[in-house]
């Protein structure tokens, strides 16, 4: 038999997946020779053999890898490398300076380690069991490539067994970096009534019993604390919340199995497969029966996950709690504590039972959540399970970091052609969640061995993100581009679906800091990823008290009635009776006085105004708020009709709010109005975007911002729009919200930058600072 020699690259998400020992196996199945390692870039096989034996290797490399693994290229070239060698093995790591490969997220313990837990001799009951396909990643890593010494278990010296199971290619664990066991391993300490508690079962046995009794337990999880109760006990629920100072934001919670989940919630396939999926992420369910108030107040959907740790499982073991509160463990206004000095001093003394381990988490993640959307998951929060994979792209975007929005505190890194989006951090407003972000940053440039080359930021001056991008360029003398809000969240979409023609973009959320200085947020872009125009938006109205009026949803309602019906528009009833005829009419005078509002298209605000029109609430005590109640309300009503649309730009509010008002009156079902809103939102954007096409023949169109986390109105719209001849596209993998901002300003100057190369002193208003 003729034998040749290769050389294979595999490039993708291929480390710390267990791909050598499968790449081992395979090779040793087929009685194949050569070696396996990987470097900073992915995994190299060096192969001896016959053309078709290597064209099988391939063949079988794609088809059988681990479930985890994603593979983006292969590449085989036949190599001169003369390598004598009788058998296939796993040669060391190899450093590679600048590469950068995917590293893995953190995967929920698997089913085989579930099971070891219970009958390998040395893991019974060892709650940090894991092997090749499952256990921490991500909030381990410090550098890479991804070797043991490179991790937070480096301080733990594997045992004679765990080494034996590490160095066998046979064994499950074969190359496991956080392979450990009882006797080598991590391990859970708790303090309970003042006594320190080392025994895993003792700990999970008073767990149990203080979690049945209605007590508070914090956990240290995967990529932080925890903050645990009983969610079927009404008290502890309300003691968590006071705890958190968190007082009507819903909790996510967590039930064993999938079949405790299907009892007490509506699950369907597709929501079934994301919430079992290696990923675990909180996915938003649709309720069946309500579990408690204090959980999720009067809304219908609630977050829910499965167990990711073994300890998980063992708390809703021999009767304990059914269903569980899972939280962050965080000072109020400050991201989830990680390190355990912090975490004891702040949690030991304000609750019952507080469990730690003594493996440090280098990178904090937070849960990530998931909606179903049109049969669609779209990703709401990234963090667990998720970050750091990479976004690919067919254009480099070396060099750039983007800074993002504010309060959803996130940004980007580019690396050749791709994007490493952070993980969701918190809310910049807050000073704490700051000083994550930029500890966050730090690490993961020193992780991907990024050397920044531009910086991007938004255009809002006040930013918190524009102010460091800013201060970082001016340190390191670099350039610094600003992208507009909307026309980031656009192109963000435009790199999840590899568009790069124009496009129409309908980006309709909360916030943006607009090219007039107003605030945007209602918006249709004509645009392609380095140019856009304001075709349509949504009327402006003041925004009385400013910021102010982004938290009070009545002052909304008031400015659209004044605004666009006239000051002596008469109010709903109960709404004055509510807000209070002299607070009204405060209002009302400094909404003429024109002091201290800017004006604002956003739709998030018109949200916001008819929630609090139609009673549902009139102060947002957390993001959203109000549009939540408003998507709910109209969600349980099967009303068909939209209000009265005109065509025009501004899109024409005066009759849906004129139909609304007019509802009121009548005494409508509050459900119904809501319903009819949305149907009018979804017919008004429809009726936008048919025309805009039939005139400039863009088929492309694109449905981001936070808006579209409603999934009343997007499924509305997205039905709408299959009856036209349009390709829609919904964002699935990268937030529509702020979360997916980085990655558009990221793609936006890359872009720019490319189309610019050979003039580098070209300004274009758009992008170049000053
Ligand atoms: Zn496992
Ligand atoms: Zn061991
Ligand atoms: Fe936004």
């Amino acid at each position: 038999m003729n034998l040749k020699q290769y050389e294979i690259e595999i490039r993708g998400l291929v480390q710390g997946v267990g791909f050598r020992p499968y790449v081992y196996k395979l090779a040793n199945e087929m009685n194949l020779k050569g070696y396996v390692n990987n470097d900073s870039r992915g995994v190299n096989v060096f192969l001896e053999a016959s053309v078709s034996d290597k064209d099988q290797f391939v063949k079988r490399l794609y088809a059988e890898k681990p479930d985890v693994a994603e593979i983006a290229a292969i590449n085989v070239q036949e190599s001169e490398m003369n390598l004598s060698t009788e058998t296939f093995y796993i040669a060391p790591s190899k450093e590679l300076q600048a590469d950068v490969t995917r590293v893995s997220p953190d995967i929920a313990v698997c089913e085989k380690c579930m099971h070891d837990f219970q009958h390998q001799e040395h893991r019974v009951s060892y709650p940090f069991i894991n092997c090749t396909h499952c256990g921490p990643r991500f909030t381990i890593i410090k550098s890479i490539p991804y070797d043991r010494p490179s991790t937070t278990m480096n301080e733990f010296k594997m045992c004679e067994i765990c080494e034996s199971e590490y160095t066998d290619p046979s064994d499950r664990r074969f190359h496991a970096q956080p392979v450990a066991c009882n006797h080598c391993g991590p391990s859970y300490k708790a303090i309970w009534q003042g006594k320190e508690i080392r025994n895993y079962i003792e700990i999970v046995t008073i767990a149990r019993e203080m979690l049945r009794k209605g007590a508070i337990v914090a956990l240290k999880g995967t990529g932080g604390f925890n903050l645990l109760c009983d969610a079927q006990n009404e008290a502890s629920v309300q003691k968590l919340r006071e705890l958190k100072h968190r007082y009507v934001k819903p909790f996510a919670v967590m039930y064993e199995s999938v079949r405790k989940v299907k009892e007490n919630q509506v699950l369907d396939s597709k929501e079934e497969t994301v919430l079992t999926s290696w990923r675990r992420p909180i996915v938003v369910l649709k309720e069946k029966r309500k579990l408690s108030e204090s959980i999720n107040g009067k809304l219908n959907t609630i977050g829910v996950m499965l167990p990711y740790l073994p300890i998980h499982y063992d708390l809703f073991r021999y009767g304990g709690p059914e269903c569980l509160v899972v939280t962050s463990a965080n000072r109020p206004g400050e991201p989830m504590l990680v390190s355990n000095t912090q975490a004891r001093n702040y949690l030991d003394p304000l609750i019952d039972l507080y469990i730690e381990h003594n493996r440090d988490i280098h990178n904090r993640v937070d849960d990530s959540v998931v909606r179903i959307i049109n049969e669609e998951s779209q990703l709401l929060r990234r963090a667990r399970g998720y970050t750091p994979e990479p976004y690919d792209l067919t254009t480099s975007v070396e060099g750039g970091l983007a800074f993002g929005a504010e309060i959803t505190g996130m940004f980007a890194i580019g690396k050749e052609h791709q994007i490493i989006l952070s993980q969701y951090i918190g809310d910049l407003t807050h000073m704490e969640s700051v000083t994550a972000y930029k500890e966050t940053m730090e690490r993961l440039i020193a992780l991907f061995r990024f050397k920044p080359e531009y910086m991007i930021t938004d255009k809002h001056p006040q930013y918190e993100s524009t102010r460091m991008g800013n201060e970082m360029a001016e340190k390191m003398n670099l350039p610094v581009y600003r992208v507009q809000h909307h026309h980031a969240h656009a192109v963000s979409a435009m790199v999840e679906f590899q568009l790069n023609e124009a496009c129409l973009a309908i980006t309709w959320d909360g916030t943006g800091f607009g090219d007039d200085g107003r605030i945007w947020g209602g918006e249709l872009l004509r645009c392609d990823r380095t140019h856009y125009e304001r075709v349509g938006h949504l009327p402006y109205v003041p925004m009385p008290g400013g910021d102010k009026a982004a938290k009070e949803p009545w002052r909304m309602a008031l400015s659209y009635v004044v605004s666009l019906l006239g000051k002596d528009y008469d109010l709903p009833c109960a709404f004055v009776e509510r807000i209070g005829k002299e607070k009204i009419g405060t209002m009302k005078r400094i909404m003429e006085s024109g002091i201290n509002q800017t004006e604002t298209s956003s739709a998030g605000r018109l949200f916001d105004a008819v929630s609090s029109l139609l009673g549902l609430c009139d102060i947002n005590t957390f993001q959203a708020e109000a549009a939540m109640k408003l998507e709910h309300t109209g969600s349980i009503d099967d009303a068909l009709e939209a209000y009265q649309i005109n065509d025009s730009n501004p899109w024409d509010l005066v009759p849906v709010l004129d139909g609304i008002l007019s509802d009121i009156n009548k005494n409508t079902a509050t459900s119904c109005i809501a319903k009819r809103f949305h149907l009018t939102c979804a017919e008004m954007i429809a009726a936008a975007l048919i025309k805009e096409s039939s005139e400039s023949g863009i088929r492309n169109v694109i449905l981001t911002g936070g808006v579209f986390q409603n999934k009343l109105l997007t499924e509305i719209l997205i039905s709408r729009l299959q009856k036209e001849d349009l390709n829609v596209y919904y964002q699935t993998k990268i937030p529509c919200n702020d979360g997916g901002i980085p990655v558009g300003q990221l793609a936006a100057i890359a872009a720019y930058r490319e189309k610019n190369k050979s003039n580098t002193q070209k300004i274009c208003m758009n992008y170049q600072l000053q």
